[in-house]
């Protein structure tokens, strides 16, 4: 297992002169049901914040005008207007599906009408419950095509069905290859699994155990994604940055909030341009 360094933030390169929003990618970030609004949001956050060319929200209607009044720079889409997330998912370049679905009838009605949507060439995040979904379901789902999985270690338990206490690197790795996905395995030393090889981040603290971090990951690797050309290279810099980040602020906060990483991305992606 290869360790990750500052090296993997090499991608963050500066931007050309002749650049527009197109060319850092369109993003359309999907969750936020009625309950848990603020994981979308705080993804939303960190996507912008992170790059992505362009940010919409697919969410319930009733997180729109928090939405709009804490990230104007993301764009906010009814997820029960079909024709509306019909055309917005057809020009998207990176879907993420996941922070704060839910797990009702709806929010596997929304998974399988994203992974319908979804077209060879677009890139598929999945996270929080709808990996938990996905398992559940796993029989009558077409497969997408170029999926990251970004699940925790209970998550990844109802994924994979190795139990946590198994997750050893030959485990996890077997796993990875019947999935055929990049697989990032959120833990106090998170690992990346993928066709390109396996990867562990050294860096993190007790600090980011807090509701939120994972969703703020979420919305860093769709924003790289969206951005950087190889998979497994955003993923890498996108977890690696999220933690050294997290690390810098943990000097001088007990516990750090995942709404203040992604505030801090623009400035460390300026550090390491
Ligand atoms: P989630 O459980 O989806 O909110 O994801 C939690 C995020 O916080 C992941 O990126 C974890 O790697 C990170 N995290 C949580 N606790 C720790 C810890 N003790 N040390 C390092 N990273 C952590
Ligand atoms: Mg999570």
């Amino acid at each position: 297992m290869q360790r990750l360094s500052k090296q993997c933030l090499s991608i963050i390169q500066t931007r050309p002169q002749n650049s527009h929003k197109g060319t850092f990618g369109r993003t359309v970030l999907v969750g936020g049901n009625a309950q848990f609004g603020g994981a979308i949001m705080m993804s939303a956050e960190a996507c912008v914040n992170a790059g992505s060319g362009l940010t919409t929200v697919m969410t319930d209607p009733s997180n729109h005008p928090a939405l709009h009044a804490r990230m104007p720079e993301a764009m906010t889409v009814d997820w029960n207007d079909k024709e509306l997330c019909d055309s917005v998912l057809d020009s998207a370049d990176v879907i993420l599906i996941g922070p704060g679905l839910g797990e009702d009838k709806k929010s596997q009605d929304l998974l399988s009408y994203i992974f319908q949507k979804q077209k060879e060439d677009q890139l598929l995040v999945i996270d929080g419950s709808a990996i938990t979904l996905f398992a559940k379901g796993n029989e009558q789902l077409p497969y997408p095509t170029q999926t990251i999985f970004t699940p925790h270690q209970m998550e990844w338990q109802r994924l994979s069905g190795v139990k946590i206490a198994d997750q050893t690197e030959e485990n996890n790795q077997k796993e990875q290859k019947k999935l055929q996905a990049t697989i990032v395995l959120k833990s106090h030393h998170t690992e990346i699994y993928s066709n390109q090889g396996r990867f562990q981040n050294p860096l993190g603290n007790p600090g980011m155990a807090t509701g939120g971090t994972g969703d703020t990951l979420a919305g860093i690797i769709s924003g790289f994604l969206a951005q950087f050309p190889d998979t497994v290279d955003a993923t890498n810099a996108a977890v690696y940055l999220h933690s050294y980040i997290a690390d810098q602020l943990a000097h001088d906060n007990y516990v750090v909030l995942p709404t203040k990483i992604s505030q801090a991305l623009p400035y460390w992606m300026k550090k390491f341009e």
